[in-house]
């Protein structure tokens, strides 16, 4: 087993998260917790996870929901669910959500992380896999899919590029040579109009999905993505 792959924990109750981020942190993984759905989307776009633990009960999203839009969003990354004692209908509708294994509380840590070593064993190694996570904006650039809660945005090429490089620098304002040179390669200054057309059929697309981050205009300077 490869040393210091990273374990994602998503679980509301604190004593339950630390108790196994130390335990995983014992069997040299690296372990990062959150505590609800918006928290692990930050850690995640931060470092992606080779693996999650997550909690089914959650404050506000449920785990189930946010195991689906993972899956919706096309990312295969292990995910084991942990269940309340007795919730048969909590480990189904996991399974059914995309979920690869469950244990169920009060679960022996032991137990926790002979499952994940399992889990991994089975899966490729998805850390150098490049996601970019910008609010409710999800972009796998390797897949080149682009989706907003499971929300699927058709793109074309270009848009597809543009939409990254904002991503990638979201709430930093980029101008538009800045992004000719970041998606069309250009190290000159050619007529910058074409990236307000692209921002333009961004807007659009984006404009028709709700809660997708919106493209600002900073007059004067450039356009900035706002992912709040
Ligand atoms: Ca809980």
């Amino acid at each position: 087993m490869p040393a210091g792959r990273r374990i994602l924990i998503v679980e509301d109750d604190a004593e339950v998260r630390d108790a196994v981020a130390r335990g995983l942190r014992l069997h040299d993984f690296e372990a990062v917790g959150a505590r609800d759905t918006d928290a692990a989307r930050a850690e995640i776009a931060r470092r992606r996870p080779d693996l999650i633990v997550l909690d089914v009960g959650l404050p506000g999203q449920s785990g189930t929901e946010f195991c689906a839009q993972l899956r919706a969003d096309g990312w295969d990354v292990p995910v084991l669910v942990l269940s309340a004692r007795d919730a048969v209908g909590d480990r189904i509708v996991g399974l059914e959500a995309g979920a690869d294994d469950y244990v169920v509380k009060p679960f022996d840590l032991q137990e926790l992380v002979l499952r994940i070593e399992a889990l991994l064993r089975r899966a490729p190694t998805t850390g150098d896999t490049d996601v970019v996570v910008a609010g409710a904006l999800w972009i796998d650039v390797d897949r080149r899919l682009a989706s907003v809660e499971g929300e699927r945005i058709e793109l074309s090429g270009r848009e597809f590029d543009l939409l990254t490089a904002l991503a990638r620098n979201a709430g930093i304002v980029l101008s538009r040579v800045r992004l000719l040179e970041l998606v069309w390669g250009y190290e000159f200054d050619v007529d910058t109009n074409v990236v307000d057309v692209f921002i333009g059929y961004l807007r659009r697309k984006l404009g028709a999905v709700e809660s997708a981050p919106e493209i600002e205009t900073v007059r004067g300077v450039g356009f900035v993505l706002r992912a709040s």
